[in-house]
């Protein structure tokens, strides 16, 4: 069956007892034994839960996979598919990374004992590069955020297996629509469902989905042993979701590119970065390895942060807000918001600059967003 059938289907048939067509929200925390030597598929739902079930079964087949993991958040997926590295263990990490894993790696992992490097050179040898004897793993980011950069997960895969390493993406800005990295031979994907899998900025959610059964076991029981699990509303909340990625997908896209095209001829703008376009630095990597560029698009403009705030100010559609993937356009200035934490020089380092703005295309009207943009972009 196709993405499109499986996502409204899987797991998802009609109640056998009321006939309902959606997925019921169990939203009981506890289930009754059979008797004091038998319980239930269910007893306790921070182990497990029919609606998180539901969910996580969806997950794994529109990543193709064996196993999907639903957690509280993105965040907590990305923590426990870090269960993999132990103290003294290392870890290769793409710089272009999400500030929140930024944040776990160097506040959790660097004190626990981990250490990480981060791979200035994007590139497959850029990565070989930093790893060591005592790499475990390499995480990357692919888009990346903000810049959207793209790394090859099929040949950092073969790197990675040729020194007996893991390898996890985030494949949060592609989507399963758009990138099936564990097909490249990734071994973990992380997911925030609180973007692109919801859709509707309304519930925060995160997945981890994977093939091998060992790693299953691992995360799994970490899931069960520290409760990061969603309650079964923001499950169900994320299934209604899924059903229509393909065709919020397809539409974020249309949207993206054509106001990429636009921007790259705007003379308010210095450099669009958009892997749809075929100025992108790996535009053609992108081409293999994704079936389409996502609706994240981000820009640098002239005159500095003075003309982000001023466009920022003079946006009517799209909203001063920090997340992605809803129906909703947003705006953001890394360098103020998601990256705000990080220092003038760290931010330099990664290629954050000053006059970034990175917009999620939602799903208006691509006239009303253009209409918008070229609104706020004009001389006052
Ligand atoms: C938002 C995001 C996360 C973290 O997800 P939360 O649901 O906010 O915890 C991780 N990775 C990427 C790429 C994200 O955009």
């Amino acid at each position: 069956m196709q993405f499109e059938t499986l996502a409204i289907h899987d797991g998802q048939t009609p109640d056998p007892v009321t006939g309902s067509v959606t997925f019921p929200v169990f939203q009981s925390s506890t289930f009754e034994r059979e008797d004091l030597n038998h319980h239930r598929e269910f007893f306790y739902s921070r182990i497990g839960n029919p609606t998180r079930k539901a969910l996580e079964s969806s997950l794994a087949l529109l990543e193709n996979a064996r196993f999907g993991l639903a957690f509280a958040s993105g965040v907590a997926a990305t923590m426990a598919a870090l269960q993999v590295v132990r103290p003294g263990d290392h870890i290769v990490s793409g710089i272009d990374i999400y500030g929140g894993t930024y944040r776990i790696f160097e506040q959790l992992l660097r004190p626990w004992g981990v250490s990480i490097t981060y791979a200035e050179d994007e590139s497959t040898e850029g990565y070989e590069a930093c790893i060591r004897p005592e790499t475990r793993l390499i995480w990357l980011e692919s888009p990346s955020n903000p810049l959207l950069r793209i790394s090859d997960i099929r040949a950092l895969s073969v790197a990675a297996k040729r020194n007996g390493i893991l390898i996890a993406v985030d494949n949060t800005f592609a989507s399963p629509y758009f990138q099936h990295p564990l097909e490249h031979g990734a071994d973990i994907v992380v997911h925030s469902t609180t973007k692109y899998l919801g859709g509707h900025s309304d519930v925060i959610g995160g997945a981890v989905v994977l093939d091998d059964e060992a790693l299953h076991r691992t995360i799994k029981n970490y899931q069960a042993a520290a409760g990061a699990i969603p309650g079964p509303w923001d499950c169900w909340l994320v299934m209604r979701g899924l059903k229509t990625l393909k065709i919020r997908m397809k539409e974020h896209e249309a949207n993206a590119m054509h106001l990429a095209r636009l921007l790259e001829k705007h003379p308010a703008v210095e450099q669009v970065l958009y892997p749809g376009l075929p100025s992108h630095p790996q535009h053609e990597l992108a081409k293999r390895q994704m079936s389409g560029f996502g609706g994240m698009l981000t820009f640098a403009l002239k005159g500095g942060l003075p003309a982000v705030e001023n466009l920022v100010g003079r946006l009517k559609l799209f909203a001063l807000a920090d997340s992605l993937g809803g129906v909703e356009s947003l705006v953001a200035s890394p360098a103020k918001m998601t990256l705000g934490a990080l220092s003038a020089e760290e931010r330099l380092k990664r290629g954050c600059s000053d006059n970034l703005v990175r917009m999620s295309i939602g799903l208006e009207h691509a006239g009303d967003l253009e209409a918008d943009l070229l609104g706020a972009l004009s001389p006052p």
